[in-house]
């Protein structure tokens, strides 16, 4: 395996604005002398002799000086690239191009490129390594960086890393076992079992009660890794989608909410952002909620007004959103038969009153529906709400490709009937500058 790793804030603690004049290279002889206290995180040392032991080749890719970070490195005892410039790929390329044995392990996809940065998750995105968003320290306002995102934990999940990981135990695991530590969707579809997510938001409330976010695989833009699934998003909206599909994508689903941690808090209801009128294929929702395993009942509780028309994607700001599922999505509670206490038939609106519920979606992209429907559920009395999104659409990363016709860049695009990729110089007709020039890529299962 080759391990990609950045060094500032991943392996040494050395994110606080102290630190930047030693990263910029101006203060060189005083690192010497500190050499000895640099403060390297608490198992860091363990896990690059561990993961030497087992073979691994370690890279350290760094934006600081080489003032800095040859010393440094040295006495950790592993290679390095400084001043990489990240997310550029020039640098590491150059260095990869001089260790062929390297660039190998990288085309056979026995790569990690991990870091605690949204640039570390780019820069491994566009080499198609996979990558670990990689999180020792606790974020303060000190060290907070717009431009490399340090501290920015929501932006660094945005970019859609393959794991993420806050200790180095964690990461050995990982790092061992790749296909058993997916998010529980992609780990379906490459035939292996997992129960992880994209975990976005854990919110705690006063009364102990909670909400949170999940995702069960990446719909990535541009370059990623070979486990990220656009493809099997849009071949959800196929009409031809085939009954294996639909059994793969619910087994993830199943894996996930099943897990004895998850499933011992206690659900009451399983519902789903059910289907529009006009939605396609009709019962695109439906078919995959029916197909979960789940002892958790299932209900339906939220529905969209008949008159809906158009979608929420058409409404691009975030307030138009919060209109648009205003106006159209509510929460409806089925009507329940009881026995009251006179030994008479009552008809009432099934109670959400203190029920835990978790909430099935597609697709999540602003979060827009997923604090809509907790926002509609809580007002009904809900308790604690999960709500799962298939598919995270996760931001754009360039994949460096060039047209060898016109010299434009060129953007990664997926067959919407079957999920195939390929290049595209994208011509005006579709709304691209390019000369329409398409290169295919091969299919990787
Ligand atoms: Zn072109």
């Amino acid at each position: 395996m080759l391990i990609l790793i950045d060094l500032d804030g991943t392996l040494i603690n050395t994110v606080h604005p102290t630190w930047k004049p030693y990263k910029d290279g101006q203060e060189d002889c005083i690192i010497d002398n500190y050499l000895a206290q640099l403060p390297v995180f608490n198992g860091a040392r363990e896990f690059l002799s561990s993961r030497k032991a087992k073979g691994d080749n370690i890279v350290v890719v760094s934006d600081s000086h080489y003032r800095y970070v040859n010393p440094i490195c040295r006495m950790l005892g592993v290679e390095c690239v400084s001043l990489a410039d990240k997310p550029n790929t020039s640098k590491l390329y150059q260095y990869l191009d001089s260790h062929p044995n390297y660039k190998q392990e990288l085309d056979n996809g026995d790569c990690f490129v991990i870091g605690d940065t949204r640039l570390d998750i780019e820069l491994g995105r566009q080499i198609g390594a996979m990558t670990i968003w990689f999180l020792p320290y606790q974020i303060t306002e000190e060290i907070k960086d717009e431009r490399d995102g340090i501290g920015d934990e929501m932006l660094s999940k945005k970019y859609g890393p393959t794991f993420a990981a806050k200790t180095f135990d964690e990461m050995e695991r990982i790092i061992d076992a790749p296909l058993a530590n997916l998010y529980s969707i992609e780990a379906t579809f490459a035939n292996s079992t997992s129960y992880r997510a994209v975990r976005l938001n854990d919110n705690r409330y006063g009364d102990g009660s909670y909400v949170c976010i999940r995702c069960l695989a990446r719909q990535e833009q541009g370059a990623c890794d070979k486990y990220a699934r656009a493809d099997k998003y849009y071949i959800m909206s196929n009409p031809q989608r085939t009954q294996e599909f639909i059994r793969t994508l619910a087994e993830g689903i199943s894996n996930y909410i099943n897990q004895p941690a998850l499933i011992s808090q206690g659900w009451d209801y399983f519902t789903y952002l059910t289907d529009k009128r006009f939605t396609t294929p009709p019962n695109k929702m439906k078919d995959i909620f029916d197909s979960v395993e789940t002892s958790v009942p299932k209900v339906q509780l939220l529905k969209w007004a008949d008159n809906v028309h158009g979608s929420l994607r058409e409404q691009n700001l975030y307030s138009d959103r919060q209109v648009f599922l205003q106006n159209y999505l509510s929460v409806e509670c089925p009507i329940v038969t009881s026995i009251d206490m006179f030994g008479q038939e009552q008809q009432t609106a099934l109670s959400l009153s203190g029920k835990n519920i978790i909430v099935l979606d597609d697709q999540l992209t602003t979060a827009a529906t997923a604090w809509h429907v907790i926002r509609k559920l809580k007002e009904k009395g809900a308790r604690n709400v999960l709500f799962i999104a298939m598919f995270q659409m996760i931001l754009s990363v360039s994949n460096g490709m060039i047209c060898p016709r016109c010299g434009k860049p060129m953007l990664i695009k997926i067959r919407r009937t079957d999920g195939h990729r390929f290049y595209s110089c994208t011509p005006p007709e579709y709304r691209g500058d390019g000369c329409g020039y398409i290169q295919d890529i091969p299919d990787q299962n």
